[in-house]
């Protein structure tokens, strides 16, 4: 097998854009992979509206074409299907990473982690681009530290069941910094909470879009386990701005990027049964393995470097991510001859 490790440890730093103040007065060009899905679809809309030129490498696993075609004929978006574990030229000056099976149901036994990031980094070490990684909050387990600070090493099982998605994520991120200190790609790591929005899976299983659809279907929201644990919840576009203030910063991370505002499963579902129907129910079933019982964000270094902070809390951002999916639901029932 090839090792993973660089091995040209002598190339001088890339000479990856240095971005100047005024970055939207500058034409870059931008891949973000995974730009079909739920937060790529949105950064790729923040991108091109301040006038980057972006490609979008997405092999549909989980995304959606509904989710761009809004952009289909602007000459300065390119869509490209393909799968990122296998390699592919391109020359760019930045590369957001974000192709990843994100949710527990599609992650399982997907090497998109390791071999798609390897990938894209040999990809940001040939062409001298500047590479982004979004990990997770995952990759501090079921935390002993509460809330979590990026000094945190995390507390994972390596054999579980997410193991898959953790582990990948944390190995995704050794490579990033493997590639950032051998062979001088200039790195971004952003570690990103639970977020929410519009064009989230209608079924991929994650409790804001599980609960939302539930509560439109008049069926009864699903909660996991006691519901005690408890999650932080951020509205995508917070998250987008987080990333592009990462992106074109001076700093490698990595970053927290999520909202501290934390609530548990219980909560959660009463606020969606205020937003969408107060004759909402909800009805227990078995937790999934190695459920981390709580998590939420330390984002002082964020605030501190980046100078972003979150701004939508859950009672605002949830109404927005609503109507999306009642319209969505709605043309699905209407294509089911419901
Ligand atoms: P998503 O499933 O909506 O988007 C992932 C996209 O990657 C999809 O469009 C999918 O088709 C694509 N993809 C998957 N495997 C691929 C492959 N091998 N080649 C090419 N494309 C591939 O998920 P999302 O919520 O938008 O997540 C985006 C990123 O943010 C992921 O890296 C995820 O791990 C990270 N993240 C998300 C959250 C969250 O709460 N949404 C939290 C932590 C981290
Ligand atoms: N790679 C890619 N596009 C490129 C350059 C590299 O997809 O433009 C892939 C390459 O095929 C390899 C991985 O990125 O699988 C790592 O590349 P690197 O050059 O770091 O490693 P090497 O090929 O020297 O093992
Ligand atoms: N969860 C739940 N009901 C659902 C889906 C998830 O109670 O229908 C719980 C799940 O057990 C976990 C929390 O919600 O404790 C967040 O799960 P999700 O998969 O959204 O995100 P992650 O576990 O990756 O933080």
């Amino acid at each position: 097998p090839r090792p993973f490790l660089p091995q040209h440890t002598l190339v001088p730093r890339s000479s990856a854009v240095r971005l100047p103040a005024t970055i939207s007065e500058r034409r870059l060009r931008v891949v973000v992979t995974g730009g079909a899905g739920f937060v790529g679809s949105h950064l790729v809309d923040k991108l091109i509206a301040r006038g980057n030129d972006v490609i979008v490498v997405d092999n549909f696993f989980t995304g959606r074409k509904d989710n761009l075609v809004h952009l289909f004929g602007n000459p300065r978006f390119e869509l490209i299907r393909h799968d990122v574990v296998q390699p592919i030229l391109l020359e760019v000056d930045q590369i957001y990473h974000l192709a990843c099976p994100a949710s527990p149901v599609h992650y399982k036994y997907n090497p998109t982690n390791v071999m798609g990031t390897l990938n894209m980094l040999g990809l940001a070490k040939r062409i001298g681009a500047r590479f982004l990684i979004t990990s997770t909050s995952e990759v501090y387990g079921d935390p002993l530290q509460h809330p979590q600070k990026e000094t945190y090493w995390g507390n994972v099982n390596p054999i579980g069941e997410r193991s898959c998605y953790d582990e990948g994520k944390r190995t995704a991120e050794t490579l990033t910094m493997d590639y950032h200190r051998g062979a001088g790609v200039e790195v971004r790591i952003a570690r990103i909470f639970n977020t929410y929005g519009p064009r989230m899976c209608l079924d991929d299983g994650r409790v804001v879009s599980n609960f939302v659809a539930q509560a439109i279907r008049k069926q009864p929201m699903t909660v996991y386990g006691d519901g005690k644990q408890t999650r932080s919840f951020q509205y995508v576009s917070d998250l987008v701005n987080g990333l592009v203030a990462l992106m074109d910063g001076e700093h490698v991370g990595p970053f927290n990027l999520g909202n501290p505002g934390e609530f548990t499963m219980l909560e959660l579902a009463q606020v969606v049964k205020e937003t969408i129907d107060s004759s909402a129910t909800i009805e227990y079933r078995p937790n999934t393995a190695d459920d981390p019982h709580m998590r939420k964000p330390d984002i002082s270094k964020a605030k501190d470097l980046l100078k972003w902070e979150p701004k939508v809390p859950l009672r605002e951002g949830l109404p927005r991510m609503v109507s999306d999916f009642r319209n969505r639901i709605l043309n699905e029932d209407e294509a089911k001859g419901r």
